[in-house]
């Protein structure tokens, strides 16, 4: 947990690297939860006292290829501005039209992790694919049964 306001009044930054496993919400989204990620809060105080965060998360992650269902190496390169508002504060209506910051309503102490979820969450692609790949082909024998094969069977009983 951290003071996200004091650290872009203080223009300072943290930077981690952690399990891919300790964020919890992405797991359910990844083929496997292995490697890491590394993640960057760079905080900002602009002339007229407005607080910002530049949010910065990379590492790969390991996604299932919704065509082949195998492993997809996903390299997950996020970036993101943040405003920072107190619970209950207005967006200045100057950011309202400014796509550039997603406005960030903050309590005195944020869990760092959970932000690097939602925004990594978001980020993900909705359809993993690799760019060239085939539907897995079925297994011989039990799932499917030719009517060629089913013939001979009948053949073979008469
Ligand atoms: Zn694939």
């Amino acid at each position: 947990m951290i003071d996200l306001r004091a650290l872009a009044r203080d223009g300072r930054s943290v930077q981690r690297t952690v399990p891919v496993k300790s964020l919890g919400r992405l797991i359910d989204s990844l083929l496997e939860p292995v490697g890491t990620v590394t993640f960057e809060f760079q905080g900002e105080c602009d002339d007229e006292g407005k607080l910002y965060v530049d949010l910065r998360v990379q590492g790969d992650l390991v996604l299932q290829c919704q065509r082949c269902l195998e492993a997809l190496v996903w390299p997950c390169s996020v970036r993101n501005r943040l405003l920072l508002l107190r619970a209950g504060e207005e967006l200045p209506e100057d950011e309202l039209e400014n796509d550039e910051v997603d406005a960030l309503e903050v309590e005195p102490q944020t869990d760092l992790l959970a932000l690097v979820e939602d925004e990594v969450l978001l980020a993900l692609p909705l359809v993993p694919r690799h760019e060239n790949c085939e539907p897995p082909v079925k297994a011989d024998g039990n799932e499917e049964i030719s009517p060629f094969a089913v013939l001979r069977q009948l053949r073979g009983k008469v």
